[in-house]
């Protein structure tokens, strides 16, 4: 499985580079609204990663913060390039917790494929998801872990 790490990425001025040394738990689309301004676009990509597997190889002091507080209460801190203000990461700042690293800000995004689509009741009205095809949930997903179980199996069959 570990055949895709590790997988590099960095924001759009190339100042901030990183490194992915450990496979990601589970690779979603959530179409909240959050996701929508995060993004400027449509929906959010989240690539669920421990923090200490993600390695800044550059610009590391270029990484900015700012905290918000998510729909489940918990305060959420969102990292981008101070530079051109590309968001690299955001999750919960309780430790041990996975975050979620923007996917579309990987060198390589051809290997990657969602598991599930979440907040569709939310969704731009011109999306149209595959229910055979991904999972799908009009708000959060019910069991994450039988989620992750299906994306690491989905991975494995690459
Ligand atoms: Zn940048
Ligand atoms: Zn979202």
């Amino acid at each position: 499985m570990d055949k895709i790490i590790p997988q590099t990425g960095g924001c759009q001025c190339g100042s901030i580079r990183y490194r992915l040394n450990a496979t990601p738990s589970m690779l979603y689309v959530c179409h909240c609204r959050d996701c929508q301004k995060q993004s400027s676009s449509a929906f959010g990509m989240s690539l669920m990663v421990s923090l200490d597997d993600v390695e800044f190889l550059q610009g590391r002091d270029l990484l900015k913060t700012w905290d918000t507080r998510g729909d489940d209460g918990l305060v959420k801190r969102c990292a981008f390039c101070r530079h051109c203000g590309s968001r690299i990461y955001h999750g919960s700042v309780t430790a041990n917790r996975p975050v979620s690293i923007k996917a579309g800000s990987l060198d390589d995004t051809g290997w990657l494929r969602p598991v599930a689509h979440i907040w569709l009741d939310r969704a731009q009205p011109w999306i149209k998801v595959d229910p055979r095809e991904f999972r799908c949930f009009a708000e959060e997903p019910d069991d994450e872990q039988a989620l992750s179980a299906q994306w690491r199996q989905q991975l494995a069959q690459e």
